[in-house]
């Protein structure tokens, strides 16, 4: 199947793609995908987008590196254009969520430890969340399957349930120096954290001190149809990590953060080799020349909400096999009674992809620029693949009766 040269971590699916247009991939199978997974949020404006084709070649016939010991202008001009978006004042780029996440970390401890408070470095996160692979973020994430076999786990994380603001102020100790938590979780089965939560968490932060940090790693860059998702609970946090769609693709994240919050982060104290290189940046700014186009997260809310009203329509028609649809913009789970990943077998072999998630959730992350064909084309393959997971239930049902027929027979 897959190559034995590489670490079996990945239980792969059999199948490759050599190219893609848009919301649609063509696999080494020679079959044609609607790619409603995005590489996990990642490929936000779908596959060979001109803009981003275009800036890349551009950029590799130019420079690819030159390291942050120099100044480097498109790396200054995608951190102006973040801050000019955001609660932001000050950015960090890196290659992938974990280490922006790592960033948002060592940023919130250095906080409190310039302010003379160093004890203060616990973080509080919260049940069923992810937060990358990194020996720091599995500790934060706090699940015991990426957690087992890889020695103490790192010190300074304390877990509470999913949206519990009494629990939260019951972990609040003297040591406790900032909340961590995602605004939708992904991983965790795109499980919305309610908005009026988040209000209270600011609230809970600005009485006692902590840092809010949001981890908007796949719900940010327009996903939710808002820039990040935390814009539509009407707060802000003090540090921000996000990654996923800020690449479109390519490998790229970055920790925002206010000054306040950022002012332990002095000369030294932090770097990178590779994060913020020339090609990343360059196409960091393409994404967001699309994204913030006048008009396009409009139609990310248009398009997502016709998305969620047909999901909520395949919810009703198959309730042997979906239990409910939810999420925000084109970030949306559907729930399942049967197993999901039978769910996103079903949806490959009609050919539509999606991703499975925790809570026996299917995530449908669409590219962000999907029109009402790409949604009418999902919504057809989504019928048949719950036709085909019905069909199957049935033979079980009927082979299970006749089981039970011949048993009363004999
Ligand atoms: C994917 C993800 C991460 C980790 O990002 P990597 O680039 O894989 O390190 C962290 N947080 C959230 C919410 C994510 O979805």
């Amino acid at each position: 199947m897959t190559s034995s040269s590489l670490y079996p971590t990945f239980a792969r699916v059999d199948l490759s793609f050599e190219t893609g247009e848009g919301a649609w991939l063509h696999g080494s199978d020679g079959r044609t995908y609607l790619d409603f997974g995005s590489g996990i949020a990642v490929t936000s404006l779908g596959h060979a987008h001109p803009h981003l084709v275009a800036t890349l070649q551009t950029q590799a016939a130019k420079v690819w590196h030159t390291s942050n010991i120099f100044r480097i202008p498109e790396q200054e001009r995608l951190g102006d254009r973040l801050v000019a978006e955001t609660f932001a004042d000050r950015v960090f780029f890196t290659n992938s969520g974990a280490e922006a996440l790592e960033a948002a970390i060592k940023t919130a401890r250095r906080y409190h430890y310039v302010n003379e408070e160093p004890e203060r470095y616990r973080i509080i996160t919260f049940e069923g969340a992810f937060h990358g692979r990194t020996l720091a973020t599995i500790a934060a994430g706090g699940q015991q399957k990426y957690l087992e076999g890889f020695g103490p786990k790192v010190d300074g994380f304390d877990q509470v349930v999913f949206g519990d603001i009494a629990a939260v102020e019951d972990a609040i100790g003297p040591d406790t120096g900032a909340i961590l938590i995602e605004p939708i979780q992904g991983e965790g089965g795109v499980r919305p954290v309610p908005h009026a939560f988040l209000r209270e968490l600011r609230a809970l932060c600005d009485r006692t001190g902590l840092l809010l940090i949001f981890d908007e790693v796949q719900t940010g860059v327009g996903r939710t149809g808002r820039l990040f998702a935390h814009e539509w609970s009407g707060i802000t946090p003090d540090i921000m990590a996000i990654a996923k769609g800020i690449g479109g693709g390519f490998p790229l994240g970055a920790c925002l953060a206010t000054e306040e919050a950022a002012k332990g982060m002095t000369p030294g104290v932090h770097g990178t080799t590779f994060g913020g290189n020339p090609l990343a940046m360059a196409v960091g700014n393409a994404v967001l020349d699309v994204v913030l186009a006048p008009g396009f997260l409009d139609e990310v809310n248009r398009i997502g909400l016709i998305l969620k009203q047909k999901l909520a329509g395949l919810v009703d028609g198959h309730p042997e096999v979906f239990e409910l649809v939810r999420g925000e913009g084109l970030m949306l789970g559907l729930k399942c009674r049967v197993p999901s990943g039978d769910v996103v077998a079903a949806m490959r072999s009609v050919g539509i992809l999606g991703v499975g998630a925790g809570d026996n959730t299917v995530r449908l992350l669409p590219p962000l620029i999907v029109g009402e064909a790409e949604v009418s084309a999902a919504f057809e393959r989504l019928e048949a693949a719950a036709l085909k997971i019905e069909t199957v239930l049935e033979a079980e049902r009927a082979a299970a009766e006749a089981e039970e027929e011949a048993e009363i027979a004999s």
